[in-house]
């Protein structure tokens, strides 16, 4: 889960998005090893400005690849095992490989499903919990 997420602060001035490196649980955590309001440098404009804890927020990263992981791998294991089974110097397709490509990706797209579902569902509870303003 931690490397499918990160966080991120949005530029006050150009509004772009940056990342930023480390990683807290919640934002009291952040708190604890950043301060109520780190100064943080935007990549894109250069400018550097404080930025209250809350404004930080988690966002997924990394899912274009264990999407693309899960597929090449899963379509590999598909092609050597139909390939290993199934060939015959003729007709490769009969109903196991059917059924080889509804276990290669079937799975797979629920595995992904349930993560994507997962990281969506844990980024939302992390940035729910805000820090109270106290003034
Ligand atoms: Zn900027």
């Amino acid at each position: 889960m931690r490397l499918l997420l990160g966080l991120n602060f949005t530029c006050k001035n150009c509004e772009k998005e940056n990342r930023i490196k480390g990683w807290a649980t919640d934002r009291y955590r952040l708190r604890k090893r950043m301060g109520m309001e780190p100064v943080l440098r935007c990549k894109a404009c250069g400018k550097e400005e404080a930025y209250h804890v809350n404004r930080i927020y988690v966002k997924e990263r990394f899912l274009v690849l264990p999407i693309y992981l899960t597929f090449g791998v899963s379509s590999y294991f598909l092609g050597s095992y139909a390939y290993r089974t199934y060939w015959r110097g003729d007709v490769l397709m009969d109903n196991k490989v059917i059924m080889v490509v509804f276990g290669a990706y079937l799975f797979p797209i629920a595995v992904l499903g349930v993560l994507v579902f997962a990281v969506i569902r844990a980024k939302d509870v992390l940035n729910s919990g805000r820090i109270p303003y106290h003034r």
